[in-house]
C-alpha cells in the first residue's frame, strides 16, 4: 500500500472523523493517536486512475465524485466503534460500520458522493431521516414519490460509472461504498 492524498491528484475530497471530531466526541490527540493528524482523505495510488476517470465519465452529467471517506487504520477503525456505540449504540453501529474486513485499512475502498457542478454544492442521494435503512442500495427501489425515483437515479448513475471504471460494492451493499475489484 502507497497512501497519497486525494488532493494531490484533483479529486476533491474530505476526511469523514476529521470533519465530525465533535460529533463523534473525538478530540484531536485521540485521533493523531491512530494516525490523522489532519483533513486530508489518502488512498492506495493504484485507484487514483480509477477515481479521475470516474470523473471523466461523470462530466457530462454535470457531476463530479466527492470521496468523503477513504484510507482509516485498523485502529482509528477501533476507536470510531467505541465512540460509535456511545452516540449511535450498538445496533446501528454493527448495522453500518464493518469492522470485520476493514476495508477502508487497505487503502483501495472510498465512500463517495456527487458534487453538482452548477452550484459546487452536494447532491442529496438519499434522505438522512432513512438513516440507517436509506444507505443500502434497493431502499427507494420500490418507492414511486418523486423524491426516491430522483435518489434512485443518482444512485444508479454513480454506481454504474463507478462498476464501469473498475469498483464493486462491498458485502454490505451500500450505495457510496465502493471497493477496488483488486481487493
Ligand atoms: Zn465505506
Amino acid at each position: 500500500m502507497k497512501l497519497v492524498n486525494l488532493s494531490d491528484f484533483g479529486i476533491r475530497n474530505i476526511n469523514y472523523y476529521w470533519e465530525r471530531k465533535e460529533r463523534y466526541n473525538l478530540t484531536e490527540v485521540e485521533l493523531a493517536a491512530v494516525g490523522l493528524i489532519n483533513g486530508q482523505a489518502q488512498v492506495d495510488e493504484s485507484i487514483i486512475p480509477k477515481l479521475k476517470m470516474a470523473n471523466e465519465l461523470l462530466k457530462p452529467f454535470g457531476f463530479e465524485l466527492i470521496v468523503k471517506d477513504a484510507y482509516r487504520s485498523k485502529e482509528l477503525y477501533e476507536l470510531i466503534r467505541k465512540k460509535r456505540y456511545e452516540i449511535d449504540g450498538q445496533f446501528n453501529t454493527d448495522k453500518t460500520f464493518s469492522q470485520i474486513k476493514m476495508s477502508h485499512s487497505t487503502g483501495l475502498a472510498v465512500d463517495v458522493s456527487l458534487i453538482d457542478l452548477k452550484t459546487e454544492l452536494e447532491v442529496d442521494m438519499w434522505d438522512k431521516l432513512d438513516w440507517p435503512d436509506g444507505i443500502f442500495i434497493n431502499y427507494y427501489k420500490l418507492r414511486q414519490d418523486p423524491e426516491s425515483k430522483k435518489y434512485q437515479e443518482l444512485q444508479d448513475l454513480l454506481i454504474g460509472i463507478m462498476l464501469k471504471v473498475g469498483f464493486k460494492l462491498g458485502p454490505r451493499k451500500e450505495f457510496h461504498h465502493f471497493e477496488s475489484i483488486d481487493l
